[in-house]
């Protein structure tokens, strides 16, 4: 169960687009949108996700415009403008900084035309998030109830505040990576190069940061990924900003897997891993951390513990490590 399953605003998500009762409604809305997005797929014929993309736009309603520039940006207004949107006018204030896209419903779209816009921001860095963001304003439009917005947004970090934001997160990153469209081959190894085939194969648009997470998610094979950062336990950190060199209370940080994600396949195999937890001493991660561009090395899962006692079951597993900016980032392989 998802922390979001408590909300209210996704139980009556749930509830107005006419899902049923489970207690579950994340999962409800994300198999409720799936499902549509998989009727799609089949009717358009989609042999690529960027393919699927274009068609669930269609679909939806909307089109994307990406904008790279402060003139595109305002190529955008005046073309908007000059066709009677006056809420375009106001774009540029619209759309700030921390926002990545923003979906706007036309008031006087000709019969033929799609009746929303989606502006995605592309500029600067944002363009590595542009797939992710549009998935993501897709999700909005295919969770809308009668109580319709009229306007959608993307914005850095509003899913840590906003419940339904979150979840728009949830469903853009099922979505983006529909494992039917990634046709996995449950028989290949895993390694960041089948993972970097996959993703320019099937959706070059997406970031590499975004689309490891997506492809292990979809992945047939169990497969545990983790990122791996000096960090420091929770409830230590006195100000987010430290550098982790050594704070104050003169805590000193250490390898964790500050990110893990276990994929369905592992969990189905009934193996678990946990953030936060400290990356074993002898493990290969350790190795790259330290000094390599990468590594790879034959471990056990039970080498992993707190200092509570906790340990992880006993599970031979393939670690490959490679280096990345501040962290490490791990695919771990359980072996058969
Ligand atoms: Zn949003």
């Amino acid at each position: 169960m998802s922390r979001l399953d408590t909300k209210p605003q996704i139980g009556k998500l749930a509830n107005d687009l006419g899902l049923k009762k489970s207690g579950k409604p994340v999962s409800e809305i994300v198999r409720y949108v799936r499902r549509k997005i998989r009727s799609i797929a089949k009717n358009y014929n989609c042999r690529s996700l960027t393919a699927l993309l274009n068609a669930a736009a269609g679909n939806a309603g909307t089109i994307f415009r990406e904008i790279h520039s402060d003139s595109d940006l305002d190529k955008i207004i005046e073309e908007f403008v000059s066709k009677g949107e006056a809420i375009f006018a106001n774009l540029r204030n619209e759309l700030r900084e921390q926002d990545y896209a923003i979906t706007i419903k036309r008031q006087h779209a000709q019969s033929w035309e799609p009746p929303f816009v989606s502006v995605i921001d592309c500029r600067g860095d944002k363009v590595f998030r542009a797939y992710f963001s549009k998935w993501h304003e897709l999700a909005h439009l295919f969770t809308l109830t009668p109580q319709m917005r009229l306007m959608f947004r993307r914005t850095h970090g509003a899913a840590l505040q906003d419940p339904e934001e979150a979840l728009m997160d949830v469903i853009a990153g099922e979505l983006g990576f529909l494992s039917d469209l990634l046709k996995l081959d449950g028989r290949e190894e895993i390694s960041f190069e089948t993972i970097d085939r996959i993703r320019s194969e099937f959706c070059p648009e997406a970031s590499v940061q975004a689309s490891i997470i997506g492809i292990v998610k979809a992945l047939p094979q169990a497969c545990i990924l983790l990122d791996a950062k000096l960090g420091h336990k929770r409830g230590q950190r006195t100000n987010p900003r430290q550098t982790p060199s050594r704070d104050p209370q003169g805590v000193v940080p250490v390898l964790r897997a500050v990110h893990v994600t276990v994929n369905q396949a592992a969990r189905d195999a009934g193996i678990r891993m946990y953030p936060n937890w400290r990356v074993p001493d002898k493990s290969v991660i350790h190795q790259v951390f330290d000094r390599q561009e990468y590594g790879e090395a034959v471990e056990n899962l039970n080498w992993w513990t707190t200092s509570d006692g906790s340990r992880l079951a006993d599970c031979s597993v393939v670690v490959k490590a490679k280096a990345s900016l501040q962290s490490v980032i791990a695919l771990v392989i359980p072996e058969d």
